[in-house]
């Protein structure tokens, strides 16, 4: 399906998995006329230019915003600030100006004093994403279903969210609106959380004396590995997440921790009801998330399982 093109051009800052992604689809989808890309290293910039999936590669962040009507940081949010400094003097005066990071009250923070007044701050943050990154990483089907999250501040201009609104709709997404405080509570328990957990359970399982290391990647398949692949994640994007969500991420950590302390005492006690009656209750959660189509339900994440061959007659 194609559509008339939303954005004379598209800047994308940074061009790794999300980056990489939206031009993926942007292009596929014909949503600009021009797209144009950098990345902070030559490498990768250099990658862009290999793959060919935008009009142009250029070589420093303001290069690349220059007469952009739409402007995107796909960069981790530690970076976001400085970046908004690097552009805001090579802005055009109607540029609508987004990013893509995990945190938003942070990015906001960082962002919007630099930004010139005539320029739309239209903050989003794509729930789409895979354990891996660089400018390989992306393909064009990441947001088709998924929600982008947009935080304009109080006062941005409607058609500049309207706009970047249908710019994500194009992409396949589904839109919500938030505050970015809000924003930031929800994903500390449905995203940052989720990671830190999975962080730990597989550093727990590294350094145990008992279990030989080998005997924790033999055996990975009883739960251990569906935590490893998320906390195969990025280290610098998730570092700078745990540092820009801090206070909703301690909120959510204090919930937690008293909730690990009932299920403990639980087990200590031997109280199976009370580990039956919670134990039904995140299975419900999970046949919620299917039926509203967040997640398949084939078993096992679909995962391909090998068959037994007949026995000869
Ligand atoms: P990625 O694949 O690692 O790509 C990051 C890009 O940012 C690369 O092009 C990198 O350039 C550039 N970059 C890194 N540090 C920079 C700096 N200090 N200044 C300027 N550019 C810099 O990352 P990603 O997964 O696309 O994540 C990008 C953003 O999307 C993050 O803010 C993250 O919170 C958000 N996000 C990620 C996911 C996910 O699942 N991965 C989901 C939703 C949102 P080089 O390659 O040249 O180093």
């Amino acid at each position: 399906m194609s559509t008339a093109p939303l954005f004379e051009r598209v800047a994308l800052i940074g061009f790794g998995l999300i980056g990489g992604s939206i031009a993926r689809a942007a292009r596929e989808q014909g949503l600009a006329n021009e797209i144009v890309a950098t990345a902070r290293s030559a490498k990768t910039r250099a990658r862009i230019q290999e793959l060919g999936l935008v009009d142009r590669v250029v070589d420093s962040n303001a290069e690349a915003a220059k007469g952009a009507d739409l402007v995107i940081l796909c960069i981790p949010v530690g970076a976001c600030g400085t970046v908004a400094q690097e552009i805001a003097a090579d802005l055009r005066p109607d540029a609508i100006v987004s990013d893509v990071g995990s945190v938003k009250a942070a990015v906001v923070r960082d962002m919007a004093p630099h930004l010139p007044g005539s320029a739309h701050f239209v903050p989003a943050h794509p729930v789409a994403g895979t354990e891996h990154s660089g400018p390989d990483s992306g393909f064009a089907e990441l947001f088709i279903n998924r929600w982008c999250i947009l935080t304009p501040p109080e006062g941005t201009d409607p058609k500049a969210v309207d706009r970047l609104r249908a710019f994500w709709a194009a992409l396949g997404a589904k839109v919500e609106i938030m505050t970015p405080d809000h924003h930031d509570l929800v994903l500390a328990i449905t995203s940052h959380l989720p990671h830190l957990i999975a962080y730990t359970i597989v550093g727990t399982a590294d350094e145990l004396g008992q279990v030989t290391s080998s005997e924790v990647m033999k055996f990975s398949a009883g739960g251990f590995r569906d935590f490893t692949r998320i906390a195969a994640s990025d280290p610098i994007m998730w570092r700078d997440v745990f540092l820009a969500n801090k206070d909703a991420v301690l909120e959510m950590l204090g919930t937690f921790n008293e909730d690990l302390s009932k299920l403990t005492r639980a087990i200590r006690r031997g109280d199976g009801e009370a580990l039956f009656e919670h134990f039904t209750r995140t299975r419900a959660i999970r046949r919620g998330i299917v039926e509203i189509g967040q997640d398949s339900a084939a078993p096992d994440f679909g995962r391909p399982h090998a068959h037994l061959e007949k026995k000869p007659e």
